[in-house]
């Protein structure tokens, strides 16, 4: 392996394979430590048990261990997506007169300096932020589009539409539905709270696996190409403004110590995922549904944790 700070690193097969098998076992291990999230049926449904690390680069090498091929919702990591195809369809400033690139400091799903510290949202990874920028995406962009555009970006042809969690979601969703009323009232959002909730919970309903959160980590870690076709996906400006929100902002209230402990622009969901944006570059995805006090996944991070150091994943790192 070279550490020399003008190449990326490089590891031969064997290193990667230790480093991730072993971060298999200290995150499979760290799942009985979590607790699945239970604010709708369908994820109080997930086995606390299950883990699974996928690893994908773009000379198609891979690694996959435990339950990467399982399908669980994307919940929060949607965020992402929705903050590249706004960026896409609106541009950095219409984009961002909408939404600050702030952490918050409070919970992803918190109102409260919504009301009383500022009219825009901190940041797209909060739900306000992210329901404001779904907002953005109407009335051009439905759900078949931002259907199409998860699929490509997650280099997964099969992400699909889980009806049972959306319907849960959109059952359940009153502070949702709260914080895009309230977006609405302040004159912040132009569509329709309705509809711009329906889409949200939409995507954060998307079935994905392990595998396919692996693909959208690459797609994001090169620079927005998808290496197996060549073609643009993100514009490269968009993906350095997406990593650096993801840096900051998407590790839930957990944000500051993830990107110091593990210095990987990464993003997290309710539903157990992660996905991470490392160097090489590489495309990490991770499922395991018992999650921390702070929403994240406990073995991932734990998981995280131990392949960034063995890797020298961190940014900061050369
Ligand atoms: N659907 C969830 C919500 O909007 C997503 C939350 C999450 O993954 N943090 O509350």
């Amino acid at each position: 392996m070279t550490h020399d700070a003008t190449t990326a690193p490089r590891w031969t097969r064997e290193e990667l394979q230790a480093a991730f098998a072993q971060g298999y076992e200290i995150g499979r291990a760290a799942t009985a430590r979590g607790k699945v999230a239970d604010y709708i049926p369908e994820l109080a449904k997930a086995d606390p048990g299950a883990f699974g690390l996928y690893m994908l680069k773009p000379d198609g090498e891979t690694l996959s261990f435990g339950d990467a091929e399982t399908r669980f919702s994307i919940q929060s990591i949607c965020k992402v997506i929705i903050l590249a195809a706004a960026l896409k369809l609106r541009g950095f400033n219409e984009t961002f007169s909408h939404v600050m690139m702030e952490p918050s400091g409070d919970a992803f799903n918190s109102i409260l300096k919504l009301d009383t510290r500022s009219n825009l949202p901190f940041n797209p990874m909060i739900n306000a932020g992210a329901i404001e920028t779904v907002s953005l995406l109407l009335p051009d962009l439905g759900f078949e589009d931002m259907l199409a555009c998860a699929r490509e970006l997650c280099l997964d042809p099969s992400v699909t539409l889980n009806e049972a969690v959306y319907n849960s979601e959109a059952q359940t969703g009153y502070r949702n539905r709260a914080i895009a009323y309230l977006l609405k009232s302040k004159g912040v959002m132009s569509a329709d709270p309705e509809q711009t909730v329906d889409l949200y919970f939409r995507l954060c309903s998307l079935s994905v696996s392990a595998r396919s959160l692996a693909g959208l980590g690459l797609v994001i870690a090169n620079d927005g190409i998808d290496p197996f076709t060549g073609r643009i996906l993100i514009d490269p400006e968009h993906v350095r403004t997406i990593q650096s929100i993801m840096f900051t902002c998407g590790m839930y209230d957990y944000s500051g110590k993830f990107s110091v402990n593990v210095g990987v622009p990464s993003k997290s969901g309710v539903g157990g995922g992660i996905v991470c944006a490392a160097k090489g570059p590489m495309g990490i995805g991770l499922y395991g549904p018992a999650l921390d006090s702070f929403g994240n996944s406990c073995g991932a991070v734990k998981a995280m944790v131990h392949i960034s150091q063995a890797l020298r994943l961190h940014v900061f790192e050369y």
